[in-house]
């Protein structure tokens, strides 16, 4: 017979030893490893009472972010959407008018930004693609939902809020 593998095995329909017909060395094995994992340590994690060590480079849900002066650093150039793989991004852009220099650092802002979380696969390449270093992903889980309409992060929950750290240790997300 040709194999791809060379790891086919032909079964052999043999008799059955004494030893196999009587069971009970295979259940007494059996117990031995149940009653082995019973003493283990329990890798579940009870959540959210406890909560997982997550690695340094975890990539959770996303922020845009403020600058110093609390002005949102996006000018809606649209390099995040472009270069994100699952197409999540959609961005409206708007000019920035006369006296809200305070609010957009760039004379072109995002009037519009939305991230599906649903088709996310918290690459991070949005984060590497921007140019403004507005796009941030942070530590924090994106929290679960029943209604997956709630899974679309308009600028309401992906702006970093005004005075808080964008750091990822100490980000606090927007809450409604
Ligand atoms: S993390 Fe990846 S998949 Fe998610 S929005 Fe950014 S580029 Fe797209
Ligand atoms: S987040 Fe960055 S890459 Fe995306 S539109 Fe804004 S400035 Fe451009």
């Amino acid at each position: 017979m040709h194999s791809l593998s060379n790891r086919s095995k032909v079964v052999v329909n043999k008799e059955m030893t004494l030893k196999e017909r009587m069971y009970l060395p295979a259940i007494f094995g059996g117990m031995m490893i149940t009653i082995k994992h019973f003493f283990k340590r329990k890798p579940t994690i009870q959540y959210p009472e406890q909560k997982r060590e997550f690695s340094k480079v975890y990539r959770g849900r996303h922020i845009l972010k403020r600058d110093e002066q609390g002005r949102e650093n996006c000018t809606a150039c649209g390099l995040c959407a472009v270069a994100c793989p699952a197409e999540a991004i959609s961005i409206v852009a708007a000019e920035r008018k006369k006296g809200e220099e305070h609010l957009y650092r760039e004379e072109k802002y995002a009037k519009t930004y939305e991230i599906n979380m649903l088709r996310c696969i918290f690459c991070g390449l949005c984060e590497e693609a921007c140019p403004k270093d507005a796009v941030y992903l942070t530590e924090e889980l994106a929290p679960a939902n029943f209604d997956r309409s709630n899974f679309i992060f308009g600028k309401d929950k992906l702006v970093q809020p005004v005075g808080t750290s964008a750091h990822p240790k100490t980000y606090k997300p927007y809450k409604k």
